[in-house]
């Protein structure tokens, strides 16, 4: 239900890679085809890509990538360009002309495929949406403007209550509405779903928005003051200024209670259980039983609490900010998140100050690539089930599930060697391996629809009720078994996911294609690419958040004192590590922010590394174009990481993202042995680390 430009699930992944990550395959690869007027398409590392006047040993990033990033333009619709958004782009056409398809086939009514057609032609019909104009809306403003005191309020408060948080799968933190609802199985038990809750309340992607003290910051506040301004003059509001001054303030105030990301990502912190009963004991102000009610969860015995001192902060907030400075903030905040639904007027104010002041992007993405994506966040089951059919073969699945029963053996393999553990905690380790689900493609079964009402001209409408039903069918499955196998990806999502709490991975078939995986590329580069991505999700089973979660997904201290300290230690180096990293000179990357992502970075290339040496089964590796297969390896790793940002983006990535900037995430060869000796890199070049400063965890 939000239509957030920013950081949304599908940027933000899961998967850490998924955000962040690269460039290359079918897309670099057509470039370099037509650069070098249509010779044959190669397979493997793009050596053309590569800047080979740097030393590796200096700027590994460089290396693998100069060339591209010298040659490679932002398009102007977008905030960036990498691996990955090439990939989507691909997978964005493939869906775009499966819709066109489903919406020529005049589909029986009810099914899948009429939604699907229907969404998507009640998005495309702009003429009907500005023929409805504000009519659409209005009834909700009308609800909000007859709250007449605190309960109510509440009451009103809970009714915009959705599922749309995930503090461990799809990793998003942000939820615009007073707080986000997130179904999953429990921390103290993890056979049943159990409902999580967590802070939320504002449009700007993180506190630091509001909190920060420095121009670049106070300069984004004021125009965000202008634009909410424009949006409720839009909407019909008299006083439109005065208003957007106390929203401000409002979420100002909300900013100062949210805790950061860093801490969010703490497991140990997010583990309160509270009953209903507690809500008033330990966060009192906001009328909780009037607020559960209105969330359709009066009967719900029991939450898990995530940021327990927001709660209490945005409570109090509840209780001293005026009736009507609540009642502005609701209507904005209605206006805000359905602005895609409404008008062209909304969405272009929108646009400006979210695409264009937030993220630098100059221009907004056709109308066309909207829809694509609203039917995919939607209903994205439903499509997929086709996209699955058509453009993932079952070899690509064997020689995918090949590839992961290889790196799972090294993973094994580099356990069981582990100086520091302690038998009792490898033998948990392993059975954590053991235990742990790998999807890949697509899912055993699909998600049911049938509960999902999609009318033909019901823009407003159909956007409404996918909220919704996304919601009610979330809050129907607390406190019922958990299914291990499900997913939390579409197949035609360019990501991959690690889900700590069912111990299972999802490949998506999106991401199981060049540049990443190619049947025809030398192994060295399938294992540098989609090895280290597949070794990255294994190794989140092993992060800080991971080695919380024993083999049944359940909070367990499984360590033994001594290990756990050698593992801290070894995390707080890494932390250290990326700290020093400064994408710009007045903002570093935050490595407690990033050190779950930073572990399953430098896990997963160490055991691709050696999955891809098994895989040679004593058998020399094949040069290409005078790169030994090691080099090969490593290079494929980096050139995951190709990517070109504009600068707020960038910004705004630091800030909410837990995935730190491309380039640092490649030059996280710097930790790995076997990197040194492929490049011969020695002490003087500015990656260097003595032997006793590389940091090894896994
Ligand atoms: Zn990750």
């Amino acid at each position: 239900m939000k239509f957030k430009f920013g950081p949304s699930v599908a940027i933000l992944a899961c998967v850490a890679v998924g955000a962040i990550i690269a460039i290359p395959l079918i897309a670099v690869r057509a470039q370099n085809a037509a650069a070098q007027s249509a010779k044959k398409v190669t397979h493997g590392i793009v050596v053309a890509n590569m800047d080979r006047s740097v030393k590796p040993g200096d700027d590994f990033f460089e290396y693998a990538n100069g060339a591209w990033v010298q040659r490679t333009e932002i398009p102007s619709d977008r905030p960036n360009i990498n691996v990955f958004s090439i990939l989507r782009d691909l997978s964005s056409k493939r869906t775009a002309s499966l819709i066109e398809e489903t919406a020529k086939a005049d589909a029986p009514a009810g099914s899948n495929a009429r939604k699907i057609a229907d969404l998507y032609r009640s998005y495309m019909d702009e003429a009907a949406i500005e023929a409805a104009g504000l009519a659409p809306l209005r009834p909700h403003l009308d609800v909000i403007a007859a709250i007449r005191d605190k309960r109510e309020l509440a009451r009103a408060l809970g009714e915009t209550l959705r599922s749309d948080v995930d503090a461990l799968n799809n990793t998003n933190f942000h939820t615009a509405n007073l707080f986000g609802l997130w179904v999953a199985p429990g921390f103290n038990d993890s056979d049943h779903y159990a409902a999580y809750l967590m802070q939320g309340g504002l449009e700007l992607p993180d506190r630091e928005y509001y909190l920060r003290d420095n121009d670049r910051m106070r300069g984004i506040r004021a125009k965000y003051k202008a634009h909410i301004s424009a949006m409720l003059k839009l909407a019909g509001f008299s006083d439109a200024d005065a208003r957007a001054e106390r929203v401000i303030e409002l979420e100002h105030g909300i900013a100062e209670k949210h805790i950061s990301l860093a801490d969010d990502e703490n497991i140990s912190k997010a583990n309160n259980t509270w009953a209903p009963a507690d809500f008033a004991a330990k966060a009192p102000g906001l009328d909780w039983t009037e607020y559960f009610r209105g969330a359709g969860l009066a009967k719900q015995s029991s939450f898990i609490v995530w940021q327990p001192t927001a709660f209490a902060g945005e409570s109090a907030l509840v209780a001293s900010a005026s009736l009507d400075d609540w009642k502005d903030w609701l209507a904005y905040h209605l206006i805000e998140d359905y602005a895609e639904a409404l008008p062209k007027a909304f969405e272009d104010e929108r646009f400006a100050f979210f695409g264009k002041v937030l993220q630098g992007t100059p221009e907004q993405r056709p109308r066309w690539q909207r829809g694509v994506d609203q039917v995919n966040e939607r209903l994205g089951d439903a499509v997929g089930q086709i996209y699955a059919q058509r453009y993932f073969p079952p070899a690509a699945k064997a020689a995918a599930q090949e590839m992961v029963a290889n790196i799972l053996a090294a993973f094994r393999k580099r356990i069981e060697a582990l100086t520091w553990m302690d038998p009792s905690t490898k033998a948990e380790a392993q059975a954590k391996l053991t235990t742990l689900h790998v999807g890949i493609g697509y899912p055993d079964t699909w998600r049911d629809y049938s509960a999902y009402e999609v009318k033909p001209n019901d823009n407003f409408g159909n956007l409404w009720r996918a909220g919704l039903f996304d919601y009610r069918q979330n809050v129907g499955r607390i406190g019922h078994a958990v299914d291990r196998k499900e997913w939390c990806m579409t197949p035609q999502t360019v990501n991959a996911v690690n889900m700590p709490l069912h111990n299972g991975l999802n490949f998506p078939a999106a991401i199981l294609q060049p540049p990443f995986f190619d049947p025809l590329a030398p192994a060295a580069a399938n294992y540098g690419a989609i090895g280290t991505v597949i070794g990255h999700e294994i190794s989140h089973t092993f992060d800080t958040e991971g080695a919380e979660f024993d083999s049944k997904g359940r909070v367990r201290n499984w360590w033994t004192s001594g290990d756990f300290a050698h593992f801290k230690a070894a995390t707080a180096k890494l932390v250290a590590q990326y700290d020093t990293y400064k994408p710009f000179p007045d903002l570093s990357v935050n490595g407690q922010q990033t050190i779950g992502e930073d572990i399953a970075d430098l896990g997963g290339v160490s055991a691709a590394f050696d999955g891809y040496h098994a895989s040679l089964g004593g058998k020399p590796a094949p040069a290409q174009d005078g790169f030994s297969g090691d080099q090969q390896f490593f290079i494929a790793f980096g050139q995951n990481w190709a990517s070109k940002t504009r600068e707020a983006r960038a910004r705004q990535q630091v800030l909410t993202d837990p995935h730190a900037p491309a380039q640092f995430r490649a030059d996280t060869v710097r930790n790995v042995d076997a990197w040194y000796s492929a490049f011969e890199v020695v002490p003087g070049e500015k990656l260097y680390l003595a032997p006793r400063d590389r940091v090894r965890i896994w």
